[in-house]
């Protein structure tokens, strides 16, 4: 089973600083499933995560074209919301496409509102965001058939 981590995120900074590190991080393939209400800070750390990968195109939320693609950084970031999707509409995009790397150059897979999946895949991390009590926000980070080492989080010691 996998090991949760809880982090407070004082501030959008926080947010996009956590992203930020991912976005370093990561290796083509990797998924990222976020899930958390309205204005949790989805989007904020994706766009974190666009910057740790060296995109300098704002990333701006996906909510109404569902996918947008950046492929200025290191790896290309396919940034997905499906809050506007029921579950048969997320299954028709065939979303095994992205992490599989089939069709398109792998890459980093960020999705919002991933409840709204029907699947998942064999390995992602979740994060999962909470409003604080003081304007601020949780994550819960949990890794599934991925060590946590190797997304840049938790011991500080340098990826490899
Ligand atoms: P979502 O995509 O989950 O709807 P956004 O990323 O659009 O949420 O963020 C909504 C608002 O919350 C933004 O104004 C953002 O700057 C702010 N925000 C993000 N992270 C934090 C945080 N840790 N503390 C306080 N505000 C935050
Ligand atoms: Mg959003």
């Amino acid at each position: 089973m996998a090991d949760k981590t809880k982090i407070i995120l004082a501030n959008a900074e926080a947010t996009l600083n956590l992203g930020i590190s991912l976005g370093k991080s990561l290796h083509a393939g990797s998924v990222i499933l976020l899930e958390g209400d309205l204005g949790a800070g989805k989007t904020t750390l994706v766009q974190g995560i666009g910057q740790g990968l060296g995109i300098t195109e704002s990333i701006v939320s996906p909510t109404f074209t569902i996918i947008n693609e950046y492929t200025e950084g290191r790896l290309p970031l396919y940034h997905l919301d499906l809050y506007r999707l029921e579950p048969q509409e997320v299954a028709a995009l065939n979303l095994e496409t992205y992490w599989e790397g089939f069709e398109v150059t792998p890459g980093i897979v960020a999705i919002e509102w991933s409840e709204r999946m029907p699947y998942q895949p064999d390995s992602y991390l979740s994060i999962y965001l909470t409003y604080g009590n003081e304007g601020d926000r949780l994550a819960e980070i949990t890794p599934y058939n991925v060590g946590i080492g190797d997304w840049g989080l938790g011991t500080g010691e340098a990826g490899g």
